[in-house]
């Protein structure tokens, strides 16, 4: 497995392999893998002869006031489960490498539009936008044939096929469904930031969304009602602060007033403590 941190030097190289004619398979992360990120490997080891990763934890989508600085890295840990996991290539740039030596070097972002206005992009500020231009730069960078990211982070899945569409990058966007812990609460790097209270509190978010799921099962189409239910399991977890409890088109995340068949997707955050943590499923 090569390790490049060189923009030029993991273009060249993503050119040299896919100048064999061979498809490339391509896996974003921030570092600090676990078992949800892997599952994005296997699937890209599965459906591409080659595949490449890039560890970088991107600081312009993070905001002044987040958790840029502590975010877990994990570099040789992370270099290793990849090697187990087959990845032929992975990209670590640092932050120079990517932006240059000043805010004046880079210019240029990518603003996709109306995700950008709702939920992720109203709690987090200039968030989207900076993973958009990451992953615009990354695609440039490594022209793979199929790019793998998690349904965890469901409207960022939005984004990233949104602005593959709008720029259009000759890339599949392929969407992996969400890694869970036995109890339910999904993988995450930032799970590691949560206490032992916090980390049994933290399961209330998918207790949640079953909630909403079995009483839409059971034939509620109200939203309202079925806010109130997910928002009861919520309230019994007093470490939990919810941010937003959302259901939503599935296809464009407009809020929805009531479920009329369509595909709909309940979405959370919530706090616990400083932590920040969010969710989705299907209804
Ligand atoms: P991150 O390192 O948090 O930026 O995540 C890198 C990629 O892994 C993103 O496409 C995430 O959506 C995906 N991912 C993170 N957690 C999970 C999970 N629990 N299950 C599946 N994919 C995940």
């Amino acid at each position: 497995m090569q390790i490049l941190t060189e923009p030029r030097a993991m273009q060249q190289l993503c050119q040299s392999l896919r100048c064999q004619g061979a498809d490339l398979g391509f896996v974003p992360t921030m570092g600090a893998l676990h078992a949800g990120h892997l599952a994005l490997c296997h699937r890209a080891r599965e459906e591409n002869p080659q595949f490449v990763a890039s560890i970088f934890v991107n600081p312009t989508q993070f905001g002044a006031s987040e958790d840029l600085s502590r975010y877990p890295r994990s570099l040789e840990t992370d270099l290793e489960l990849l090697r187990e996991a087959g990845c032929d290539a992975v990209f670590t740039p640092d932050a120079r490498a990517m932006y240059g030596d000043t805010d004046l070097l880079h210019g240029t972002w990518v603003d996709v539009a109306p995700f950008n206005e709702m939920w992720e992009g109203v709690t987090r500020p200039g968030h989207l936008r900076g993973v958009a231009t990451v992953v615009a730069k990354l695609f440039n960078l490594i022209s793979p044939s199929r790019a793998y990211f998690g349904e965890k982070d469901f409207q960022q899945l939005h984004v990233v096929q949104a602005l593959t569409r709008d720029l259009n990058f000759p890339i599949e966007i392929v969407g992996v469904e969400t890694v869970r812990e036995p109890d339910g609460l999904a993988l995450s790097s930032r799970n590691a930031y949560l206490n032992e209270q916090q980390r049994r509190a933290a399961s209330a978010i998918y207790r949640a969304m079953r909630a909403g799921v079995e009483a839409a099962r059971g034939g509620e189409t109200d939203v309202a009602a079925l806010g109130r239910t997910m928002n009861a399991v919520l309230e019994a977890e007093p470490l939990i602060q919810p941010q937003y409890v959302a259901v939503v088109d599935a296809e464009n995340l407009t809020a929805l007033q009531q479920l009329d068949g369509r595909a709909a997707r309940i979405l959370i955050s919530a706090h616990l403590g400083k932590t920040r943590l969010i969710d989705n499923m299907a209804l």
